[in-house]
């Protein structure tokens, strides 16, 4: 007999299983299918998460309500796995010139600037409510949780295995009242959601090795984290499209900024999907009424997805609407 969950949820990336954490917590039924590609961009994420964002060094949108629960949620998802997955650090910024010193006491006449600076001289800003999330360990712990509870099996969703009856859809052999697409830059491969405009932005980051400790983030262009003992991870590089440029640039600017020899280990390589304005997209199919999608996540996916995926569960189980600047509806005509 088919069993029959609440949820179905397409992708185990950082937003699948935010969203798996998400109903778990809310005593859903689910199950996540997974193809297991090995270039999706949460398996390159350095899993950073600060209240900055882009070159502008702009605020990140509705920053308060995305960043006010994305702490307590990963520290509950923590609990149930039993491993430590948050790690709270300021983030160190030094200044390339005198112009980023001039520009940073320029931000900091706005209030909200403020509340994220912690100091300020004139070789550095440090700035606070940041860290990072162990997104290796975050993933490979959510399925190893999940699978042991049989809510997780390895599947490759394609356009043969979905039926469509009266508006609503199923997956040959699975049945639940709502099937959520988190398949990042995938998406385009299915016959679903494909005209929405989402871009390839392909990165790297790398796994270093150095006899050194740092206990905060350092961000100068890209960003340096010490995870563990000697281990430094590297990133990111930005390129519009899917190609694997490389981290070669990168490795010696981390090496610049460190002034020490960091011992090339592994890269990684991913590509990111994003919107057009870049911001997340969630909401429901203009046709199918039980199919939602989570996307757009772009460079953010460790800060975005808690919220989005709590915004998208609201509008599913409460009819609450989701905000109009991340809802799929204002790329629909
Ligand atoms: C180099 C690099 C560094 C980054 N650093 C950071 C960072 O520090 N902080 C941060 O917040 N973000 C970072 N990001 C961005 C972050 O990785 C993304 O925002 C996030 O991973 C998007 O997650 P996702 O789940 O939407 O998509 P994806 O990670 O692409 O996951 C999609 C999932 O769907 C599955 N899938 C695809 N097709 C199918 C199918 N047909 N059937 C079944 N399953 C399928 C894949 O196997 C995959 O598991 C970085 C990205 C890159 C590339």
């Amino acid at each position: 007999m088919v069993k029959k969950y609440d949820y179905i949820i397409i992708g185990q990336g950082i937003a699948g299983s935010t969203l798996a954490w998400n109903l778990y917590f809310k005593n859903k039924t689910f199950l996540i299918l997974d193809s297991e590609n090995n270039n999706s961009a949460s398996k390159a994420a350095l899993g950073i998460y600060n209240p900055i964002t882009g070159r502008r060094k702009a605020l990140t949108w509705n920053l308060h309500k995305v960043f006010k629960g994305l702490e307590k949620f990963y520290t509950r998802v923590e609990k149930n796995i039993g491993i430590k997955i948050l790690f709270k650090k300021d983030i160190h910024r030094p200044f390339k010139n005198n112009t980023d010193w001039n520009d940073w006491n320029i931000r900091l006449s706005n209030q909200n600037f403020q509340k994220i600076v912690k100091s300020i001289d004139d070789k550095k800003v440090i700035t606070k409510m940041s860290g990072y999330v162990n997104v290796k360990k975050y993933l490979t712990q959510t399925r190893k949780y999940f699978k042991s509870k049989n809510r997780y099996y390895k599947y490759k969703l394609n356009d043969k295995n979905i039926v469509i009856k009266n508006n609503e859809i199923r997956l040959n052999g699975y049945y639940a009242k709502h099937i959520v697409m988190c398949m990042g830059i995938d998406q385009k491969k299915i016959n679903f959601f494909n005209k929405l405009d989402i871009k390839e932005v392909s990165g790297n980051s790398v796994l270093t090795e150095l006899d050194y400790s740092l206990n905060y983030i350092i961000n100068k262009k890209i960003s340096i984290i010490n995870t563990s003992k000697n281990k430094f991870y590297i990133g990111s590089t930005y390129h519009n499209g899917s190609e694997d440029i490389g981290y070669i640039k990168m490795l010696d600017e981390a090496r610049n900024i460190l002034n020490k020899h960091l011992i090339f280990k592994k890269s990684f390589f991913g590509i990111r999907s994003a919107s057009k304005d870049r911001r997340p997209i969630i909401g429901r199919h203009s046709r199918i009424k039980n199919l939602y999608i989570i996307n757009g996540l772009g460079s953010k996916g460790i800060s975005q997805a808690p919220y989005c995926s709590d915004k998208l569960f609201n509008y599913i189980e409460n009819n609450k609407e989701i905000n109009k600047e991340i809802n799929i509806k204002r790329f629909i005509k």
